[in-house]
């Protein structure tokens, strides 16, 4: 199995970051990448190859040309209002009955961001140009003939949508993948958080089905998303399947729940497959809240290639750094 991967990730400075002076933690952070790809070395799991560079066409297939403008030029524009060199990282948030895209580049920061956990460093947009482009070669191999291929993204992109940036994301990975390829996809998101950003992309697409197993967002974040009656709208309905589970679900219950997406992805019969691969669904992650355990991971991996469908495997989020690199290659290992 083919696995892109580019070190330019390490652009995306997430540690020992300030925010008004006071130090500013998120659990996104490099070392999460690098676990992964060092257990997928040691394993012997497939080649690691370096995304090719199909510029910003594919990019802006799926995001606003405002909203990458002001990605490329928020740290910068930031930096040089607040004279000192801290990330762009929201103070204020746009609420419903905003009426205008802000010209000040304080008010822009809330307008494209709906949280403060995705800070923007000097590297951001670098980092995010090529997570996304690793997902883009990924899926030109799949279209090429590939089985399957894994695309090591950092940042991760399910939160990120048409023009909002939040939950560590800034562009959106899979649903760029999926845009770039010609044929009916079936998007699985088996990240933790529901994918938000993917739901909102494709919410009235009928030829793109997003399936999304996830923490009831009742009680998790991105709270304002991810309800089991979000079903897609227009000719799109029917054809988002949302499918949150209670916090502290185990491996039992999230492979009978994964059987009802594998269903629905069966019955939509799509050319592609796209998998947004969280690992935060795993016991004691720090950002999750189920009980999957890393048998379970490997089950879940199962499954979905039993599916045998010409696959792009994305990486989302998954924060218990020590035991990342299992968790890829549990996961990954019955496509390799
Ligand atoms: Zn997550």
């Amino acid at each position: 199995m083919k696995i892109v991967y580019t070190d330019h990730h390490k652009l995306h400075v997430t540690e020992n970051i300030t925010f008004g002076g006071y130090p500013f933690v998120i659990e996104e952070l490099p070392q999460r990448v690098d676990q992964i790809l060092d257990a997928l070395h040691s394993n012997a799991l497939g080649q690691v190859i370096q995304p090719s560079d199909h510029g910003m066409a594919p990019i802006l297939n799926v995001h606003d040309a405002g909203y990458i403008e002001y990605l490329q030029a928020a740290y910068a524009n930031n930096a040089t209002y607040n004279q000192n060199d801290e990330p762009a990282i929201p103070e204020t948030f746009a609420p419903r009955s905003a009426r205008r895209r802000p010209k000040h580049v304080l008010g822009l920061k809330g307008y494209y961001g709906f949280g403060i956990g995705s800070p923007i460093n000097a590297g951001t947009w670098t980092a995010a140009y090529w997570s996304a482009q690793c997902a883009i070669t990924a899926a030109e191999l799949v279209q090429t003939g590939e089985r399957a291929v894994y695309a090591l993204c950092r940042p991760p992109g399910h939160h990120a949508a048409r023009e909002l940036y939040g939950g560590f994301c800034f562009l959106n990975n899979a649903a760029i993948a999926a845009r770039f390829l010609s044929g009916k996809v079936a998007i699985l998101d088996i990240d933790y958080h529901h994918g938000n950003g993917t739901q909102e992309i494709f919410y009235e697409d009928p030829g793109t089905l997003y399936c999304s197993i996830h923490s009831d967002t009742d009680f998790e974040y991105p709270y304002y998303w991810g309800a089991s009656d979000e079903i897609g709208s227009g000719v799109g309905t029917g054809y988002n399947f949302n499918l949150p589970l209670s916090q502290g679900t185990g491996d039992t219950l999230y492979l009978e729940t994964l059987e009802k997406g594998l269903q629905a992805i069966r019955q939509f019969q799509p050319h592609f497959l796209i998998v947004s691969a969280g690992f935060d669904i795993l016991d004691g992650d720090p950002a999750g809240g189920f009980k999957v355990t890393l048998k379970g991971i490997e089950m879940i991996g199962k499954k979905i290639a039993d599916l045998a469908l010409p696959t792009v495997l994305i990486q989302e989020g998954g924060y218990l750094v020590d035991q990342l690199g299992e968790a890829a290659v549990n996961f990954l290992k019955a496509f390799a």
